[in-house]
């Protein structure tokens, strides 16, 4: 029977023509082996971030649809040299922009959702050529308009290719080998993970450890596809994420995060009775300011106290509903941070194990880091810190569940 495998290389990996050439003898080496290969691409190297610069060089104010015009340019750049490469290595190979593809997606510009994708006509050019190359990134809407799927949107697009053409192995190139237990340029010898679940993947991905695009892992959970993650240097063997049944091994914890993109508010001393929670958050719900953690705690004389945390992008805007807040109910006041840090920790293992939020709480006391906020979710545990902490808390969570 005929194989197949979808692979994605990321922009680092085709960032020069060297590179594109490297990438293609790659990829021969798979149909060298009777494999026929889908491959999704990034613009080269910092493509897309030069795009941005350019519009901006024009205006601050451009239109959703042309930026999408714009950006979408970088991946058809480097699916055609791809091509160009495939073919002068000898391998069959044709390239398809979002559109070509037939890659429909709702017509939410920079941000769209695909729905569908045409897999019979994407089978049927796989009957004369050993190659598909399709532009990462991007899509168009019922409407005929170019819409990109967010930034690091290629590996959502290989990953619905693979669901839609029926293929199980979908493999993500990249700069790093695989997952790791945490950061490298935090933690100095972090694991490598040759497994993971999608569920652990996507909290990571929550907390702060970016590594693929989230929605392509929801995907991939969804229509259960192995994901690897690999590195187009080498070729070591990578992580791969799946259903948690398959994995052999269930670590308690599988990897320590830190983010500091958020930033903290507390209103104090508001009356504690049914409704203020709602006046609050449906006040910034209205201005789609996204909530993350929340925490209310009972003082004295009926009264309360709330502390929540958002995108340190919307500081401005939560501030002034705050204030305006804080008048309406006769607050006594609004204080804010934006100088924290969430340290996580996350692992399918947590629940079948007693004692790590015990554990965790007690490193954070050994090194008299205060925790200003607690999250759990059921298979992770987040603490709002002092952000000069951050670094020494993911070193000393990583040493006490990691590296015994
Ligand atoms: N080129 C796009 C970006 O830089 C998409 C991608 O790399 O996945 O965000
Ligand atoms: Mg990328």
């Amino acid at each position: 029977m005929q194989k197949y495998i979808v692979q994605k290389y990321g922009g680092t990996s085709v960032g020069t023509p060297e590179k594109i050439k490297n990438v293609a003898g790659k990829i021969k080496s798979y149909t060298d082996r009777g494999i026929k290969v889908c491959v999704v691409v990034s613009a080269m190297g910092k493509t897309t971030d030069q795009l941005i610069d350019l519009a901006r060089q024009i205006t601050d104010d451009a239109s959703d649809r042309e930026m999408d015009m714009l950006l979408s340019t970088g991946e058809q750049v480097s699916i055609s040299l791809l091509a160009m490469a495939l073919h002068a290595a000898g391998t069959s190979a044709v390239s398809f922009t979002g559109s070509q593809a037939e890659v429909i997606t709702n017509g939410m510009f920079s941000n769209a959702k695909i729905e569908s994708i045409n897999s019979e006509k994407l089978l049927k050019a796989f009957e004369k050529n050993d190659v598909l190359i399709v532009a990462g990134f991007q899509g168009i809407d019922k409407d005929g308009n170019i819409t990109t799927l967010g930034r690091g949107g290629s590996d959502t697009s290989a990953v619905a290719l693979a669901a839609s053409l029926g293929i199980k192995d979908c493999e993500i190139y990249t700069d790093v080998d695989g997952v790791y237990t945490a950061d490298p340029r935090v933690v100095s010898s972090p694991r490598k993970l040759s497994e993971i679940s999608y569920d652990e993947m996507l909290e990571l991905a929550r907390l702060g450890a970016g590594v693929l695009h989230s929605r392509s892992v929801e995907f991939a959970k969804k229509y259960n596809i192995n994901l690897i993650v690999r590195s187009s240097y080498n070729d070591v063997e990578g992580t791969t994420i799946k259903p948690k049944e398959d994995m052999m091994e269930k670590f308690i914890i599988s990897g320590i995060t830190s983010k500091n993109d958020e930033a903290k508010f507390t209103i104090r001393d508001i009356p504690d009775q049914p409704g203020i929670a709602q006046t609050l958050f449906s006040r910034l719900g209205e201005k789609n300011i996204y909530v993350d953690m929340i925490v209310q705690s009972t003082g004295k004389d009926n009264h309360a106290t709330i502390s929540f945390t958002v995108l340190k992008k919307d500081f401005k805007t939560v501030n002034d509903i705050c204030e305006s807040v804080k008048k309406e109910l006769k607050a006594s006041e609004v204080t804010s941070s934006q100088e924290i840090a969430t340290v996580s920790a996350v692992g399918v293992g947590m629940l079948s194990t007693a004692g790590v939020a015990g554990r965790m709480f007690k490193v954070f006391s050994e090194h008299n880091i205060n925790i200003e906020m607690i999250s759990t979710s059921e298979i992770g545990i987040s603490c709002v810190i002092n952000e000069i902490y951050a670094e020494l808390a993911v070193k000393a969570l990583h040493k006490e569940f990691l590296e015994k």
